[in-house]
């Protein structure tokens, strides 16, 4: 069949299904085949992988995924696709489509139903409307998924892939870094899309670690500082510490714990490494 990824046959299914686009779910379909062929070689897939796949429009990278994978999952939420992507992905005996909200699909039931012994990835081009809810979703449930290929806003991208003291380095940064070693792939314009997106896209691949990047007993307390280290930007460490709220320790408490790390108060959470906040997470209280 033709790729459904060219502008033309698009075209030709959204006026066979009288196809409107919802705005509110996120539909920016991709229609450049370079793009697409870019995600496909960098998501590394074989035939001995299993495909989840997030929101597959009218199929276009699902078709491409389905060559290469042993099998795709693929969610879609939006009810007028159904029939369509039942159509133009009838050829494909190794895709499932399941008709439901990504976010909230049981994904290790998926996973052990339909990806027995095989390695799983996702690979999609996300409704950005959900990319950090889904994406922080399926690490914290630390699913064995071994990578993340996807395509989304190029300024989240950049935020999960920042270091410290960088501009866009911050709770997500660090969020995306605890759990996976991210790579942006390629940057890609509005016109590789029907209908274009109001902003720049990229494509990221976050290759899932075995074991976070750092030891941390209490994560809920990590992420705690995390936030609050992040939350008043402006303010010292040990201002934005003592005033988030968070911590039983006094002021001076924090500025002895601060000392005692050989991190100085007058620093801004933006400038500390993934190391430094589980040392501090470690030692406040
Ligand atoms: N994969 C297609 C492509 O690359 O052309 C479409 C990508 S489009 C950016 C995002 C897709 O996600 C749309 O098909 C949209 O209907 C679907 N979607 C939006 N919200 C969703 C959700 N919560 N769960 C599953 N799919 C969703």
């Amino acid at each position: 069949m033709d790729r459904l990824s060219s502008a033309g046959t698009l075209k030709e299914i959204i006026h066979k299904y009288q196809f409107r686009f919802n705005k509110n779910l996120g539909q920016n379909f991709l229609i450049d085949t370079n793009v697409l062929d870019k995600i496909i070689n960098h998501s590394e897939i074989g035939e001995n992988t299993g495909v989840i796949e997030i929101g597959p429009g009218v199929g276009s990278l699902t078709q491409a995924l389905a060559e290469k994978a042993g099998k795709v999952v693929a969610i879609e939420l939006d009810t007028y696709l159904i029939p369509i992507l039942t159509e133009t992905l009838a050829g494909y005996e190794n895709v499932v489509i399941i008709h439901d909200d990504a976010l909230k699909v049981d994904m290790q039931r998926v996973i052990s139903r339909e990806f027995q012994g095989m390695d799983v990835k996702v690979v999609a081009n996300l409704p950005y409307y959900i990319t950090t809810p889904i994406i922080m979703d399926l690490l914290e449930k630390r699913l064995h998924i071994s990578s993340i290929t996807v395509m989304i806003q190029k300024e989240v991208a950049q935020r999960m892939q920042a270091k410290p003291g960088e501009k866009d380095y911050g709770a997500l940064s660090i969020a995306v870094q605890y759990f996976t070693k991210p790579q942006i792939i390629a940057t890609v314009s509005p016109n590789c899309f029907m209908p274009q997106p109001k902003v720049d896209s990229a494509v990221i691949r976050l290759d899932v670690l075995d074991k976070p990047i750092v030891q941390v007993e209490d994560e809920k307390k990590f992420f705690h500082v995390v936030k609050a280290a992040f939350g008043q930007r402006r303010k010292t460490l040990v201002n934005a510490l003592s005033n988030a709220g968070l911590f039983r320790m006094s002021k001076q408490e924090i500025k002895d714990v601060l000392k005692e790390l050989d991190i100085q108060e007058n620093r801004r959470g933006e400038t500390l490494s993934i190391m430094e906040f589980a040392a501090l997470s470690a030692a406040i209280d």
